[in-house]
């Protein structure tokens, strides 16, 4: 069996979650289902980031220890996840002892080559904040961006991992690898900020503690980011799968930190002797209309209300189409009002809705057998599997939102199939009864196909399709592509409303 391996970024457990965290996962999901649907044995990882001085200086302001701090954030999120029908095989937390025990294990080994030394970092320094800061992050005034009071310099014992040493070979294998970095914007950015030259990186700090400590030395906690992008491999060295599923296929992340997993992580994994991930590819953000979300801008939208209001698989719909992985995207309630009502109430629940009533209707809940096809349902049959073909093409390829178009674009397809065969006039012809088999046939074999293919993104809309159909809940994507699997004489159950439409005010 062929594996594959995805993440997402573990999240910063801040308390206030927003829809971007929701389509992150969402993206990493819908490949990660679709990989399982086309026969792979797949690893989905995601997680939660928790070192650091801010997440202590957090838990401190409330009185609370940092895992006290941190433990009901994390459990949103992945209460968060269940909601959205994220279907993850582990959740990795970088406060877990199983994460300390590989970054040490990765830290020795990186110093025992040879990549890592202690030097002194030379920083500016906020003392209330706690806070080092470089000259380019100073407010207008050379103070401190948080609290606007004087910083100083000041210095200290530090470790340092040797990233300039990676330079070349970084460069060279972004070079010879097109596919490393995705999409190309992205990729050239990194080319440029390597030309610029590197520095070695601070890898360890000694004026908090809630971190892992440096072995050997544990008045030093590791820097949080050489600490986090270890999670990629702690679940798979603690269970024995390295060589099952490392390297990652994809490392699914935000645009802003495109930088910590195309070189840090990368020199890292040089300096430790160990592969590369085979593709990074860094995601647009969503904007709420046209706006970047922030607190401070008033206008996160929260998921878990959201979820609660339209359910998961609309949300999920709506991102995945609306969105061109790689771009940013627009969030807006009203758009996602529109798809809700024109996609799915209308144009997937009608479909279904209407082609079981007339089986009901005209052939007692019975599928009969098709034989005799005009050019019209054969053209029919062959869009169907055409559709899942290229389907396939267009996820292999990760292009997301055109794999759903296309299946929409089937859709109203097999709607306009129905307006031009009319099976309600068949059914008052004596002599077209062959012919209303075959069309009936025909739409529910289709709505058979649409509910595989459309399984990635929507798993809950895709198991109600299939109740209402009375098929297996288990189907392959091979099964997408074969026309024809409904046994004739099947019985097929009574349409329910898939979605319903949503009012709005004017
Ligand atoms: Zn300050």
């Amino acid at each position: 069996m062929k594996n594959f391996y995805i993440t997402t970024p573990i999240y910063y457990p801040s308390a206030n979650l927003h829809i971007g965290h929701a389509y992150c996962t969402t993206i990493a999901d819908a490949i990660a289902r679709y990989k399982r649907l086309a026969g792979y044995e797949v690893f989905f990882l995601t997680g939660s980031d928790e070192h650091g001085q801010k997440i202590q200086r957090s838990a401190q302001a409330q009185n609370k220890t940092p895992l006290e701090y941190v433990d009901p954030i994390v459990d949103n999120f992945k209460e968060l996840w269940k909601k959205f029908h994220i279907s993850n095989d582990d959740f990795i937390r970088t406060s877990e002892p199983r994460h300390e025990k590989v970054v040490q294990e990765i830290f020795r080994r990186i110093r025992d080559n040879g990549d890592i030394y202690k030097g002194e970092y030379t920083g500016l320094y906020c003392t209330p904040c706690e806070s080092y800061w470089t000259e380019l992050q100073l407010d207008e005034n050379g103070c401190c961006p948080d609290c606007h009071r004087p910083v100083e310099k000041v210095s200290e014992e530090a470790y340092f991992f040797k990233l300039s040493k990676y330079a070349d070979a970084l460069l060279k294998h972004i070079e010879d690898n097109p596919e490393f970095i995705v999409p190309t914007s992205r990729r050239n950015e990194m080319i440029q900020f390597i030309k610029r030259g590197l520095e070695d990186l601070c890898i360890s700090r000694t004026s908090f503690d809630w971190g892992i400590p440096v072995p050997d030395d544990e008045r030093h906690v590791i820097y949080v980011w050489f600490d986090a992008v270890i999670n990629y491999i702690t679940p798979l060295i603690n269970s024995n799968k390295m060589e099952k599923f490392w390297p990652a296929d994809i490392h699914l992340v935000g645009k802003e930190i495109v930088r910590f997993h195309t070189i840090i992580w990368p020199a890292m994994l040089m300096a430790a002797n160990l592969p590369l991930p085979k593709q990074i590819y860094g995601h647009g953000w969503l904007v709420t209309d046209g706006d970047k979300m922030s607190k401070s801008k008033g206008n996160v939208v929260d998921p878990v209300a959201l979820v609660e209001e339209f359910g998961a698989d609309a949300i999920r719909y709506f991102l995945l189409r609306e969105i061109t992985l790689g771009l940013d995207g627009n969030f807006s309630r009203d758009a996602l009002i529109q798809r809700i009502n024109a996609d799915l109430a209308n144009d997937l629940g009608n479909l279904l809705h209407r082609t079981l009533n007339m089986i009901g209707k005209f052939q007692k809940k019975i599928l009969l057998p098709a034989n005799d096809l005009t050019d019209l349902d054969k053209s029919f049959r062959a869009e169907a599997v055409d559709t899942a073909k290229e389907f396939r093409r267009l996820m292999d390829s990760v292009q997301l939102s055109d794999a759903v178009k296309i299946v929409w674009k089937f859709i109203g397809r097999a709607n306009k199939y129905i307006d031009e065969t009319m099976p309600w006039k068949l059914a008052k012809d004596e002599s077209q009864r062959q012919e209303l088999a075959n069309v009936l046939y025909n739409l529910a074999e289709s709505l058979r196909i649409v509910s595989i293919l459309i399984s990635p993104f929507m798993p809950s809309t895709a198991l109600k399709i299939r109740e209402q159909l009375k098929v297996s809940a288990e189907f392959k994507l091979d099964d997408a592509e074969i026309f024809g699997q409904l046994e004739s004489n099947h019985e097929v159950g009574k349409p329910e409303q898939l979605f319903p439409r949503i009012l709005v005010d004017k």
